[in-house]
């Protein structure tokens, strides 16, 4: 099938004419295109849902098909975007009822359910709960069940979206080595094992509910899985306790996306989790990881549905865009040999 090509843009006037204007200058006509609606950490400071509605109504073409980017905390706990209580229903309910008038196609939402490295140091204020090790297995997996029960009922009172539950970089903040308790965790969606139950929860509840692909946030996984076999074992415990490496490889992590056709989207990502301790800002994704970016690319135009895939590798320049460029030039040319 095709790929419904997007690029992400904050929705502000300067990036939204800037994305249309590249898609419309590097795409063949008929091509089907969107843009990724993408609003950020909640502790940025959120733009006003009017002001979106309106920027957005005004820049971006009526036959684009979109995508938008609930808002999020990483690296930090924000109950408000934690799908496992309650205070993320009102939170994210405005958000999503936007994404409807929008006439958005896909909504991508993040778990929140980040913990904080057994071994950190809480910031003030910061409920023991969320330290990762406190709660029991039971407590994890009812958190698990809040996540689904949740999706759940957004699918349901949404059903023109679809809703993207995105697979969890783990840990959220540690991929340079520096310093192992700075590291956040998530035990959600991030190996094949746990993507294979949340799609066998969606496939017998609604046809609406599935998955989205960040490659940044795999290959982050994988990174950190290999620099968690050098730690000492209380630690890679804590990562055993998640999953296992031989669970994470990508033929297995693509299988489990593709049965039973919930793969909803890709965030076609990178950052410095594609190599260890390293950000280059010119470290584009095709030119470091050509046969795993291969393979998505391949998957998405094998599987029987469009897929719509957002091409969110690192920039210098949120307007000029020279990366995502670069990037769809590779796309469009057949991605068979790695850009330099
Ligand atoms: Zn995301």
């Amino acid at each position: 099938m095709t790929i419904l090509y997007q690029l992400p843009a904050f929705p502000v006037e300067e990036q939204l004419k800037s994305v249309v204007s590249i898609l419309e200058e590097k795409l063949p006509p008929g091509a089907p295109r969107g843009v990724q609606f993408y609003l950020g950490q909640t502790r940025n400071g959120l733009l006003s849902v009017d002001a979106v509605k309106d920027v957005i109504q005004r820049t971006i073409p009526s036959q684009y098909q979109n995508s938008f980017h609930l808002p999020f905390a990483s690296r930090y706990v924000d109950s408000q975007c934690r799908l496992d209580e309650p205070a993320s229903e009102a939170f994210l309910g405005q958000y999503l009822a936007l994404a409807q008038d929008l006439g958005c196609k896909t909504v991508l939402v993040h778990t929140g359910t980040t913990y904080y490295h057994p071994l950190a140091t809480l910031p003030e204020g910061v409920d023991r709960k969320y330290q990762w090790g406190v709660r029991s297995p039971e407590d994890l997996e009812s958190s698990k069940h809040e996540v689904y029960r949740r999706l759940h009922a957004i699918a349901v009172q949404y059903p023109n979206l679809d809703v993207a539950l995105e697979n969890a970089p783990l840990p959220m903040n540690n991929t340079s080595g520096i310093d192992p308790k700075k590291a956040f965790l998530n035990n959600m969606v991030t190996t094949a094992d746990q993507i294979k139950n949340f799609i066998d929860y969606a496939k017998c509840t609604v046809e609406n509910l599935g998955l989205c692909l960040d490659t940044n946030h795999y290959l982050r996984m994988l990174s950190a899985m290999a620099l968690y076999e050098h730690q000492d074992p209380e630690i890679r415990g804590m990562f055993a306790a998640i999953g296992r490496r031989e669970d994470t490889n990508l033929p297995t992590l693509t299988d489990a996306l593709l049965s039973g056709g919930r793969l909803f989207i890709v965030q076609f990502a990178d950052n410095n989790g594609w190599e260890l301790g390293k950000r280059d800002v010119r470290a584009i994704a095709p030119s470091r990881n050509p046969y795993q970016l291969r393979s998505v690319i391949r998957m998405i135009q094998e599987n029987e549905r469009e897929i719509p895939v957002s091409f969110d590798v690192d920039e210098t320049d949120y307007v000029a865009r020279p990366h995502q460029r670069r990037t769809l030039d590779w796309i469009l040319s057949g991605v068979e040999t790695p850009i330099e």
